[in-house]
């Protein structure tokens, strides 16, 4: 089989530990990837003066498929979110962050079972009609929805659904105040709904969601929403299995697909070797998911769950006392 590329940022903090670790797990899985490394975030800043280099833009469009450690965005004026800045660049319309419970984390689920569809690109974080008056008394944002970004995303969650032989799609909302956007994602849902009778549909004021989340987590099966109450809904999911560190995310395009940890570089523990790396662990999973390898995705989730479940060398969100290596080092020895 001829080697496939693919890009790998590092990141910041946290990010070239864990994502070391997932590449060390993903060779010994016997994944015979070539890595194209390059830089972005504070590290590509302190290297080059820019936080998206040329050179970085270039990989990720040439290789496809990225795994991508967190990033820090410095904070002041000036700089907008990578993350954000990415997305809308490569057209990374849906972001897709599946939780899973692993027997043995401190989560309060041992049933969890929910991927978060999120659109990646619109709404609140469009960076529309972004305004705060001279006097800074008034601040104003626009949020733009569109019939074809909510069918794309409505559609893409629907694929999943039945690619994966999953039961339900709740679309999201709150057009009962937000009338003109949430209004227009809500009747496209309902229209798209239609078009996958196999497949169960329901609707969910997003406050009745977050609060019939931690209630009755078993109620949800594929959740399909708007850019920032996905943001939100998907960090809550990510509670309900154990926190950040349980919880990838995949940013999907037509043309590139980015796979990375949900949480951040998490500076209060940068560089102390104590780092959970499941998050990037599981983004790499997604990533041969996505490549359709789901014979060493499969390997890699059962080494990584009895890793956790027996308590052998876990990190210290996971209750244990282990760092980041021998953790690593306790997954590779089960592949
Ligand atoms: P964070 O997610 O980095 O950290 C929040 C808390 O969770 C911290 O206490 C941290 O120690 C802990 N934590 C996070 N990941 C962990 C892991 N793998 N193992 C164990 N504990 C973990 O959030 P923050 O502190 O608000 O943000 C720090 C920086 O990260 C900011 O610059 C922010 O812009 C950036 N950020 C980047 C991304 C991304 O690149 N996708 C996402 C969110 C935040």
């Amino acid at each position: 089989m001829m080697s496939r590329k693919i890009t790998v940022i590092p990141g910041d903090g946290i990010g070239p530990d864990i994502v070391k670790s997932a590449l060390a797990i993903l060779e010994k899985a016997g994944c015979e990837f070539e890595y194209e490394f390059v830089d972005a975030g504070l590290t590509a800043l302190e290297k080059t003066g820019e936080l998206l280099p040329q050179a970085t833009l270039d990989a990720i469009a040439n290789n496809g498929v990225t795994l991508k450690g967190p990033l820090t965005t410095p904070v002041g004026e000036g700089f907008t979110s990578i993350n954000v800045s990415l997305r809308k660049r490569f057209g990374l319309y849906a972001n897709l962050r599946p939780v899973k419970s692993f027997k043995g984390t401190q989560a309060r689920y041992d049933n969890i079972d929910i991927i978060t569809v999120r659109e990646n690109t619109e709404g609140m974080y469009s960076g529309l009609g972004q305004k705060v008056s001279e006097d800074g008394s008034e601040a104003e944002a626009m949020s733009k929805i569109t019939r074809a970004g909510a069918e794309r995303i409505v559609r893409f969650a629907y694929d999943l659904a039945r690619r994966e032989g999953r039961k339900k799609v709740t679309a999201v909302h709150k057009a009962n105040i937000l009338k003109s956007t949430s209004g227009l994602f809500l009747k496209v849902a309902r229209e798209i709904a239609e078009e996958y009778p196999d497949i169960e549909s329901a609707e969910m004021i997003v406050d009745a969601a977050c609060m019939r989340l931690v209630m009755n987590p078993e109620d949800f099966d594929v959740l399909v929403t708007t850019n920032l109450f996905g943001d939100i809904l998907s960090d809550l999911c990510a509670g309900l299995v154990g926190g950040l560190g349980m919880a990838p995310g995949a940013n999907i395009g037509k043309d590139c697909a980015i796979f990375e940890a949900v949480h951040g570089s998490a500076p209060d523990i940068a560089g102390k070797n104590l780092a959970n790396p499941s998050s990037v662990i599981l983004a790499a999973i997604q990533m041969l998911e996505y490549l359709e390898m789901p014979e060493p995705a499969e390997r890699i989730t059962r080494a990584l769950a009895d890793v956790i479940e027996s308590g052998d060398r876990t990190t210290r969100d996971l209750g244990g006392s282990h760092g980041t290596t021998d953790f690593t080092d306790a997954v590779i020895e089960r592949l």
